[in-house]
This record gives C-alpha cells, sequence and structure tokens, in this order.
C-alpha cells in the first residue's frame, strides 16, 4: 500500500470516521497530490500528510442569547484553526443551521490550499454556529453576534486568527462581532474582515469572490481563445458570491440566466433582472418566488417539485455553468444533464459545489473544470488587502482593488498551468490547484521543523 493510501485509510479511521464532508474534501486533495509524491520524497519523508491533514485546534463553545421575548436561546459554536505554517489562520464564520464540526472542518481545509493559492501569508480556519438567521429581528442578530463573539473572543487576534464572512455572515453581521470585540478587549484590532466601510473595510471587498470567479474564468477562456461575450451562463444562488458573479458577467456581455436559493430556482431566459434580484435578496432578505411574480416571463421552480432532489438550474442548456450556492449542489444528475447540453465550462463560485460523481462526468467529458479553491480565491484575497489596509491605515480606492483583484487571478491561473506543464496533468486544473496549495503549506511546515 502507498503512502496516500495508508494515510487516507489512517484518516477516515481516525480524523473522520463519522465526517463524511471533510473526507471527501480531503480524499480530493489526497488523490491527486500522487504526481508531487512520487517526484518529491522529501513529504514523505517528514510524513507531511498525516500532519496536514489534523486540524491543529478544534475550539466548541456554547452560545446563550436573549431573543426578543426575553427566552433563553442556546446555540453551538465552532472555530476550526486548521492550519498555520503560512501565517495567522484566517477563515469564514458561516451561520446555518446545517453547520458541524464535519462542515467545518471541510471548509477550514479547503481554506488552508486556498489561501495558499493566493500567493498570501496566511492559514487555514473556519468557523460558525447553528444559528439559523432567518426570520430574525436585527435585535436578535445583534444579541447573537454579540454572545457568539463573547465565548471565544480571547481565541483570536490579528496575528493569530482573523475572521471574515460566509453564508448567513454579511456586513451585519461582521459589524456587530467586531463591535463587541473591541467592547470586550478595548481594542480596534483587524480580526475580522468584510467589514462595513465605516469599520475600516475595504472598497470591493463585497464584490471580490463574485467578480474574482468571473475574472479567473476569464483567464481560462482567453488561454484557449475564447470569451464570455454572448455566452448564455447559469448560476446557482442568490448570495453574495452569486449576485457579483452576475453582475460581472453582464459586464463582459455574457447572458445570465439563472439564479437560485434554498426554496427554489429561477430561469430568466432574457436575462436575470440584477436590480430586481438585488431588491429581493438584499433589501428585502425574501424568497425568489417574488422574483416570478414580478417578471411574467421568468419560470420559479421549487426545489423539491424537482426530479430526484436535483437543482433545476442545471437542466438550462448553458456555455458555461457556476455553482454559486453551496456544498454538494451540484452532483451527477444536473452534471449529466450539463454535459447533455453541450456545457463547455464548470467554474466553482461555493465551496465543493460539485459532488465527486460530477466532478468524474465532467472530466470523463471533457469539460473545462474549475475548483472552487482557485476559482473563488479572490473573496480572501481581498480580505488580506483589507488587513493590509488597516494596519497600514492607508486606504485604496476601488479601481485600485480590482486591479489587484484582477492581478492575483490571473497569477493563479498561471501558477496552475505552470504546475500542469510540470506535472503533465493535461486540463486538471484539480490537480493542478491541489499540488500548489499543497506545496506551499508543506514547504512551509517542512522548514519550521517538527512543533
Ligand atoms: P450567502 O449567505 O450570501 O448566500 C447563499 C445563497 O445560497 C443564498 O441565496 C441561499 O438561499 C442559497 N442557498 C443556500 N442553500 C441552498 C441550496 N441548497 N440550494 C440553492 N441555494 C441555496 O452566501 P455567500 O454567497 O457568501 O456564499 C455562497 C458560497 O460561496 C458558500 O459555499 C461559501 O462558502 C462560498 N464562498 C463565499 C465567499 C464570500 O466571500 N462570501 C468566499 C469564498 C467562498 P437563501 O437566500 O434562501 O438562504
Amino acid at each position: 500500500m502507498d503512502y496516500i493510501e495508508k494515510a487516507m485509510q489512517r484518516a477516515k479511521a481516525i480524523n473522520c470516521p463519522n465526517d463524511t464532508t471533510f473526507f471527501q474534501a480531503l480524499r480530493e486533495v489526497l488523490v491527486s497530490i500522487k504526481p508531487l509524491i512520487d517526484k518529491h520524497p522529501n513529504y514523505t519523508r517528514h510524513n507531511i500528510i498525516e500532519r496536514i491533514i489534523s486540524p491543529n485546534r478544534e475550539i466548541r463553545f456554547k452560545i446563550e442569547w436573549l431573543d426578543d421575548k426575553n427566552e433563553i436561546q442556546v446555540n453551538n459554536g465552532y472555530r476550526i484553526q486548521f492550519n498555520n505554517a503560512l501565517g495567522p489562520y484566517k477563515g469564514g464564520v458561516r451561520f446555518h443551521p446545517t453547520v458541524n464540526p464535519d462542515i467545518l472542518k471541510f471548509l477550514a481545509f479547503e481554506q488552508i490550499f486556498k489561501n495558499a493559492l493566493t500567493g498570501l501569508h496566511i492559514g487555514g480556519a473556519k468557523g460558525g454556529s447553528d444559528f439559523d438567521p432567518k426570520g430574525k429581528s436585527d435585535n436578535e442578530i445583534m444579541k447573537f453576534c454579540q454572545a457568539f463573539m463573547s465565548s471565544f473572543y480571547n481565541s483570536i487576534g490579528s496575528d493569530i486568527d482573523i475572521l471574515g464572512g460566509d453564508i448567513g455572515v454579511g456586513e451585519r453581521e461582521v459589524g456587530y462581532l467586531f463591535g463587541q470585540y473591541k467592547q470586550l478587549t478595548n481594542s480596534y484590532d483587524s480580526i475580522i474582515t468584510s467589514k462595513p466601510l465605516s469599520l475600516g473595510g475595504s472598497l470591493g471587498r463585497t464584490e471580490a469572490t463574485g467578480y474574482g470567479l468571473i475574472y479567473f474564468t476569464q483567464k481560462l477562456l482567453e488561454d484557449r481563445q475564447e470569451t464570455l461575450k454572448g455566452k448564455i451562463c447559469t448560476i446557482s444562488g442568490s448570495g453574495n458570491v452569486a449576485i457579483h458573479a452576475i453582475e460581472k458577467l453582464y459586464d463582459l456581455g455574457a447572458i445570465p440566466v439563472t439564479c437560485s436559493d434554498s426554496r427554489g430556482s429561477i430561469h430568466d431566459s432574457n436575462g436575470i433582472d440584477l436590480a430586481l434580484l438585488k431588491k429581493i435578496k438584499l433589501e428585502r432578505r425574501a424568497s425568489l418566488e417574488y422574483y416570478a411574480l414580478e417578471r411574467k416571463n421568468a419560470v420559479y421552480v421549487k426545489h423539491e417539485a424537482y426530479k430526484n432532489g436535483s437543482n433545476y438550474v442545471w437542466q438550462i442548456p448553458c456555455f458555461a455553468a457556476f455553482p454559486c450556492a453551496t456544498q454538494n449542489e451540484l452532483d451527477a444528475i444536473g452534471a449529466q444533464a450539463l454535459i447533455d447540453n453541450d456545457v463547455k465550462l464548470v467554474s466553482e463560485g461555493a465551496n465543493m459545489p460539485s459532488t465527486p460523481e460530477a466532478i468524474e462526468l465532467f472530466v470523463e467529458n471533457g469539460v473545462l473544470f474549475a475548483p472552487a479553491k482557485a476559482a473563488n480565491a479572490g473573496g480572501v484575497a481581498v480580505s488580506v488587502l483589507e488587513m493590509g489596509q488597516n494596519n497600514s491605515l492607508n486606504y485604496l480606492t476601488f479601481e485600485e482593488v480590482d486591479q489587484r483583484l484582477q492581478q492575483i487571478m490571473s497569477d493563479i491561473y498561471l501558477h496552475m498551468k505552470k504546475t500542469c506543464d510540470e506535472y503533465e496533468l493535461g486540463i486538471d486544473l484539480i490537480a493542478a490547484a491541489n499540488i500548489l496549495g499543497f506545496k506551499r503549506v508543506a514547504d512551509a511546515m517542512i522548514a519550521q521543523g517538527v512543533l
């Protein structure tokens, strides 16, 4: 049995016996780094796989808070500080009822390599709570955020661990988390990014993940003498990433025709009405059903009404598909439908949105596939720019941030391309992203010795 297989079996038995999502992410990385491990025996000698797949620290805490009826509510909170070989831990916070240690370990593990791909000096972490922000008043959101921060503020710091946004955590929540940290420590320490501008946030951070996704895709296509101009694109999700991906697609002359939320999907063959989408999802925080009520030609399909639970969005013929909602939302049924409709490219905006079966189908059928680790790294890259601006007090204009973002996404692609050539990977961008990210982290771990 070779080193990778042995490490994987040990991981399944010890690190993640019940953590199926974490093991899915771990397996994808370990299988694809074989060319690197074979070429450099140094990594086996330093037992780097076993060291890299165990989180440095897993923090679990209880959050007690008072709702608007003055009743006491209790939630679970977590922070997975996975790896800080390259720099302080960095990763978002997710508030969603599905949050559990398995989901957070998968997200933190992915974050290590994504952060390494940006070429910036940050480690990987992720945190969150099973708190459901849906239906909560602004006061309840504030109370919960304050209680969340009170429970674990002494584990973070601008040189230790820096938080950020994710599903259910936008500017409003970030503002409350930051305010409570300041109150507890009497310090304006930059312990969280994606802050509102009034608290030292960066221009362009809100747009960064969605815009970065499209910049990365554009670079990939440019290299194949193709563009997005005039092309039909399908997008899932209707949150921060999806909305800004749609916005940038329009800027480049593409035609985004779908979006979705946790309840259903929209197909608007004339192109998604972005102003209406923003009004419904960002201002009213309402369901996409209202989109179809206001755009008579748009079709709304509830998820439970659609066959086998697969997402209706992937049944729509398109040139490029951008899953931007959540993990494992693009399954084999969706992938097959995209392939049958001659999709050319799938570019991941969400974290691990494609199931292993879907990826296998894309690879077998020669569909160009841009993995999340690389394609959605624009958000964390601009978060690091935000940290730099907070430390230097030298603030960038929107255009400067956007320029840097384009450069970072282009560099990620060019380094991956070089890795493809070096390890003879063809168009396997999953392996390229994993090898490149893994190598940077592993080299930093070896340089620091056994700790
Ligand atoms: P948001 O909370 O802003 O939006 C999430 C969107 O996905 C919402 O519209 C939500 O619907 C929808 N959604 C949730 N579950 C499902 C589902 N099962 N099917 C269809 N839609 C669903 O989150 P973000 O846009 O910030 O994050 C989206 C993804 O991108 C996540 O995987 C996140 O980890 C990843 N990501 C985000 C980054 C960022 O900078 N924000 C950075 C890198 C990755 P509803 O409105 O009904 O809740």
